[in-house]
């Protein structure tokens, strides 16, 4: 099913997993986690894509995974920067064969060790919509960036970028993980002023370790808020401590945001289904009465 046609009817509920390393992890824990992630009833699990192009098969065999065997529609990600048209038309045709349905347009980022050119065939996620939109009939979704993507010059050339999207054949967007609601607010805000109509899905990444949250912050350059920030350093060392307050954080972020109308919640698992697990039951009721 197309999840265009899940958000005409409804907010969605809904997870992200990575393909994790072959080389030092077992593959088959992946799909337990997909099994475990499957009892909260997601709408969609999107399944991330390297942005090197590289193990690009273990992207689709996970969602391949979750479209036969688990209750939820796969999403897939795909990055186009290290790809040209030949390898975007070769994956979209295995899309195609497996009948997959939904795929996030992403750009990617140059990984430190690529060798060659990236963004060489495609420069923005547009051009790859674009593409997509003119040759296949897939459910296209978009990236989005509630304190604006680190090259943007202002938020409103951001956004101004997001209407692009939806012009190429966007149909919903997937935000940027971010611990200050204000920043989705005021996304949501200026994107529907400038036209953008489509559906905008709060992305949540719960700050469970002192390790994750020194990774975020080199990573994704989210604010961290000033009672967060507090506890994370009062709790750092505190491995307990610090898991409790990643997801009662996560849980507070939620709940405001669902009262505030938000489209759907995405929580970036980090394939840990303890995570979701563990939000599902704080807010289990809210959950069900406002999500399904
Ligand atoms: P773009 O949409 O191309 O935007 C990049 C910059 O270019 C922005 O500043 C934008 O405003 C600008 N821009 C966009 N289009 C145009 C245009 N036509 N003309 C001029 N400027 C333009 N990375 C991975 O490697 N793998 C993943 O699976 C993955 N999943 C992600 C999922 C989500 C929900 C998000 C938010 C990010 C994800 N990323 C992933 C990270 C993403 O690849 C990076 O954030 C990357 O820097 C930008 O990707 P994008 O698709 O937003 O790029």
């Amino acid at each position: 099913m197309r999840i265009n046609d899940i958000l005409k009817k409804k907010r969605t509920f809904s997870f992200e997993v990575f393909p994790p390393n072959p080389e030092n992890s077992n593959i088959q824990d992946i799909y337990n986690t997909l099994d475990a992630l499957q009892q909260f009833r997601p709408d969609f699990i999107s399944v991330t894509f390297k942005a090197s192009g590289d193990f690009s098969q273990n992207t689709i065999d996970l969602a391949c995974y979750i479209q036969h065997h688990i209750a939820a529609e796969p999403l897939v990600h795909l990055t186009c920067g290290a790809l040209d048209e030949h390898d975007v038309d070769a994956l979209a045709a295995k899309m195609q064969t497996e009948g997959l349905e939904n795929v996030l347009a992403l750009r990617g980022d140059k990984p430190a060790n690529f060798e060659g050119d990236y963004l060489k065939h495609f420069k923005h996620s547009t051009e790859l919509m674009d593409h997509l939109r003119q040759q296949y009939d897939f459910c296209l979704a978009g990236a989005c960036y509630p304190e604006g993507h680190i090259e943007s010059e202002s938020i409103r050339e951001d956004i101004a970028t997001l209407k692009l999207k939806q012009d190429m054949g966007a149909q919903f967007l997937i935000t940027q993980l971010f611990y200050d609601n204000n920043f989705y607010y005021r996304l949501v805000r200026v994107a529907r002023q400038m036209g953008i109509t489509i559906p905008i899905i709060p992305g949540i990444m719960p700050l469970t370790s002192a390790v994750m949250f020194n990774k975020i912050k080199n990573m994704a350059g989210a604010t961290i808020p000033f009672e967060l920030r507090v506890l994370i350093d009062r709790f750092r060392d505190d491995k307990q401590a610090m898991y409790e307050i990643g997801i009662s954080y996560a849980v507070h972020q939620i709940l405001d945001l669902l009262a505030n109308g938000a489209d759907g919640i995405h929580i970036y698992t980090m394939n840990n289904a303890r995570v979701a697990e563990e939000i599902y039951r704080r807010i289990q009721n809210v959950i069900e009465k406002e999500l399904r």
